[in-house]
């Protein structure tokens, strides 16, 4: 079996024990005799299967019961529409509510964006003219905001928020999409919280949102069905057909983490894995990574070669790329809009990757000169 060590930022790896139990049950799980892909979402073979799921989330990241948790479509992007949509959007006639966003990268830029198109949206404070190395001062909410929005982990450009901004009663919603169970997270800070799950949770497909009951049932009268939470909370996430597969995944996900010692242990591993790879970064005089230090994302570590001329910089990134490759560490190349390489290393990367790319940085060093 040949396996490789990927660093996408997404789709990323899973762990192999979970593509493993899931090939030995891929045509008869839990002697149902049925693949999960070919259950009836309303089953009594699948219901037990989400319920698993939603309780073993909620035991890992502690939620409290006030909190609803939906298993959804459409990725974290459909989460920058409904989120406004059912907390900011007005009836016929009214005005938009305000609503604050800190853009911290590419991702909180375009959730702003989207948001803007239901709510009244400040952009409070932006790190863009320091190409995103940094997260800003957060700004103060507006005490009118229906919400005050973060991006929490910042996946293209790899900084992360550490101290959460204060903003009273005004509910603040974080994409965690990048970084959802990597380390403690205290839930009753949030409003909302949302992630994809193609990153640290299971395939592309599903989305977990976290809420607060009482944000859940304001959205206007002329909000499409399935972009409610309140249809979906009713529901229990089935309203329609759930992707039923990825929730299964994710179920398997969680008891591996649950196995490992739950988050506490993941994030000991993590920080380890992170501070590996940043102390060789900024050792080494052939390669740095951009970000300050004090914001430095755990997960997601860009990264680029020490060479002053464009062309020759490139040149050199993309010799790096194809060779790691050459060796089974994939995907290192960085996000198109920035360049340079990035290293994702989500829960399931292991020591042994990390480790491996370090090993290929140093040899790569040594030959930094020969002509490709
Ligand atoms: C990947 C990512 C997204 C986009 O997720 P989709 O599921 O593809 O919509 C949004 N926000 C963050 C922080 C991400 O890392």
């Amino acid at each position: 079996m040949k396996r490789v060590y990927n660093f996408s930022p997404g789709p990323s790896m899973l762990p192999l024990s979970v593509l493993e139990q899931a090939a030995a049950e891929m045509t008869d799980a839990y002697d149902s005799g049925q693949s999960v892909m070919e259950m009836s979402h309303r089953s009594a073979d699948f219901t037990p299967i989400i319920e698993k799921t939603e309780a073993a989330l909620r035991a890992l990241m502690g939620i409290p019961a006030n909190y609803t948790v939906l298993f959804l479509q459409g990725g974290a992007s459909l989460q920058f529409s409904m989120i406004p949509l059912n907390l900011a959007a007005p009836e016929p006639g009214f005005p938009k509510k305000k609503a604050t966003y800190v853009e911290t990268g590419i991702w909180a830029k375009k959730a702003a964006e989207e948001g803007a198109l239901y709510a009244d949206v400040r952009v409070g404070a932006s790190s863009h003219d320091r190409a995103y190395r940094v997260i800003p001062a957060p700004p103060l909410p507006d005490p009118e905001d229906a919400y005050y929005h973060i991006t929490l982990n910042n996946t293209i450009v790899g900084t992360k928020w550490t101290d959460l901004p204060q903003t009273g009663s005004v509910p603040l919603v974080a994409d965690i999409s990048s970084c959802i169970l990597s380390e403690p997270l205290e839930v009753s800070r949030f409003g909302i919280l949302y992630a994809g799950a193609q990153k640290n949770l299971g395939p592309a497909g599903t989305t977990v949102v976290i809420i607060r009951d009482d944000l859940i049932g304001q959205a206007p009268a002329w909000t499409p069905r399935l972009l409610r939470y309140d249809i979906h909370a009713a529901e229990a996430s089935r309203y329609n057909t759930p992707p039923c597969y990825g929730i299964y995944i994710i179920g398997l996900v969680l008891e591996w983490l649950k196995g490992l010692g739950g988050v506490p242990a993941i994030a000991e591993l993590n920080r380890h894995k992170a501070a590996l790879l940043y102390a060789y970064l900024d050792h080494s005089k052939r390669f740095h990574s951009p970000v300050e230090k004090s914001f430095r994302s755990l997960m997601n570590i860009p990264f680029s070669a020490a060479v002053e001329e464009p062309e020759q910089r490139a040149k050199l990134e993309a010799r790096f790329i194809r060779e790691a490759a050459q060796e089974g560490l994939v995907n290192l190349a960085g996000h198109r809009l920035i360049g340079g390489m990035r290293a994702s290393i989500y829960n399931a990367m292991p020591l042994e990757g990390v480790q491996g790319l370090i090993d290929f940085m140093e040899r790569f060093e040594q030959n930094w000169d020969r002509t490709s």
